[in-house]
């Protein structure tokens, strides 16, 4: 937990001395408490205020990569239990299953598949990043297929087995990949850590119950690993959801070092709607990786869409840059429309206007983010505003007409903004999807 900068200040030796560039041990302290100086610069601290003050810096739940650096996940590094109290960090991280059982032609089948699992939501890319191998075979076979996946190169990837000679041989192929291991338990610690430092690999540890997790977490930090996830194994969702909540708040609550590691849990659902709402369940709470089997389109798109929402920012509305936005062949005679940077709308006006096939121009006026109805009723989409953003982006110059549409919602504006920017408004449809038949319908004279 941070310390504040009375508490640094009583581990100071209290002499003034100004060696650290500050006047008084306390003002050094003050600003080693917002973190603008760093600890090195008083040279007289002792070694057990040091422990003391670099533990507090740690944050309480470690950051865990998986990967090499140009295409590392990071999860963990968590500072809130709720995401209104500041925002959740790292994404969890949605990974699938692949049986070593399966045939080559099969996996590569699947993993053809799962590449192709890419969507785009409000500008932004999601996609399945991370694959597990679980062995079910011989070793032989489990490294042929780790062989096998790692020569596509498409996922990061973690490797599940409990048998260290498949293991070791795994990690020969996937080495400088900083792969995750799944898993340490009481039984295998001592050849699976050593394995860990050798490979400099993030390690899974498994633990049917808190205590348990804490006494391995703890034995394989005196041995120097420090890159852990948790995982609690095979529970009802109750009990899980216990276990999540358990771990993180007291890792950020009670500073309980032991639990301070990311989580991941593995999902064994043969149904896929009870898959994808138990793997939903925990991608709320407060999984930081969660392996699933099935990877239909539909379950993958729930699921990643789900994550961007829980992962966005709620103080900071996802946006996109004010400008004027061409849609198609657009001509001089194109319809101009009028909106909002608030992502979400804009995707969704952009949707429908390409499904309209009429070439358009999108006028984004910057409302801070906020959708058409909140940003009329707090005054960020007026009349003013929106001759302003005509104005700036030069409409004059791109169409012939001088017509505007406005979303319906907002056709109360319509007399004030046609006086204020001297466009003749139409009013558009309330909802988005009336767009494709509003700007179909359009005549051909009314943009002449
Ligand atoms: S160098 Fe250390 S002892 Fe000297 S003033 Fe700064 S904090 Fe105090």
């Amino acid at each position: 937990m941070p310390l504040s900068g009375l508490d640094i200040y009583k581990l100071l030796p209290k002499t003034n001395c100004r060696e650290c560039g500050f006047a008084t041990c306390l003002a050094f302290a003050m600003q080693l408490a917002k973190k603008t100086v760093g600890i090195d610069k008083c040279p007289y601290l002792t070694e057990e205020s040091k422990r003391t003050l670099e533990a507090s810096s740690l944050p309480p739940i470690k950051l865990v990569t998986i990967g090499t650096r140009s295409s590392c996940l990071e999860i963990g590094n968590e500072t809130v239990m709720f995401r209104h109290e500041e925002k959740f960090h790292h994404p969890c991280l949605i990974g699938i299953i692949i049986e070593d059982n399966l045939t080559d032609n099969q996996i590569k089948s699947e993993l053809e598949k799962i590449n192709n699992l890419k969507f785009e939501r409000i500008g932004q890319k999601l996609e399945i990043s991370l694959l597990a191998i679980k062995q079910n075979s011989a070793s032989a076979r489990f490294i042929e297929v780790v062989k096998l996946i790692s020569s596509y190169g498409y996922f990061n990837l973690t490797l599940m087995s409990n048998e260290e000679e498949a293991l070791k041989g795994a990690l020969e192929i996937t080495k400088d990949k900083k792969t995750l291991i799944y898993s340490a338990t009481g039984e295998n610690l001592s050849w699976i850590s050593k394995l860990a430092l050798t490979y400099h690999t993030p390690l899974v540890v498994s633990g049917q119950n808190i205590e348990c997790i804490c006494s391995l977490t703890e034995e394989l930090s005196r041995q120097g690993i420090n890159d852990l996830v948790i995982d609690t194994g095979k529970k009802s969702i109750p009990e899980k959801i216990w276990d999540l909540t358990q771990i993180r708040r007291q890792a950020l609550k009670k500073s309980n070092r032991s639990l301070g590691y990311p989580t991941l849990t593995i999902i064994e659902q043969d149904n896929p709607y009870d898959e994808a709402i138990e793997a939903a369940t925990y991608i709320s709470k407060y999984a930081q990786i969660i392996l699933i089997k099935g990877f239909e389109a539909w379950k993958a798109l729930s699921l990643l869409t789900l994550r961007q929402n829980i992962y966005s920012d709620p103080q900071k509305p996802l946006q996109i840059e004010p400008k004027l936005y061409p849609v198609g062949q657009v001509t001089d005679k194109s319809p101009v429309l009028v909106t909002t940077n608030f992502s979400l709308t804009y995707y969704t006006v952009l949707g429908e206007v390409e499904a309209s096939k009429v070439p358009s121009y999108i006028i984004i006026v910057n409302t801070e983010g906020m959708s058409v109805l909140t940003a009329w009723a707090a005054e960020k989409f007026t009349p003013e505003k929106i001759t302003e953003s005509i104005n700036k982006f030069a409409i004059r110059n791109t169409v012939s007409h001088n017509r505007l549409i406005i979303p319906g919602y907002v056709a109360v504006m319509s007399t004030d903004l046609e006086e204020k920017s001297g466009y003749q408004i139409l009013v558009g449809p309330k909802e988005a999807t009336g767009l494709p038949s509003f700007l179909k319908t359009l005549s051909s004279y009314a943009m002449e």
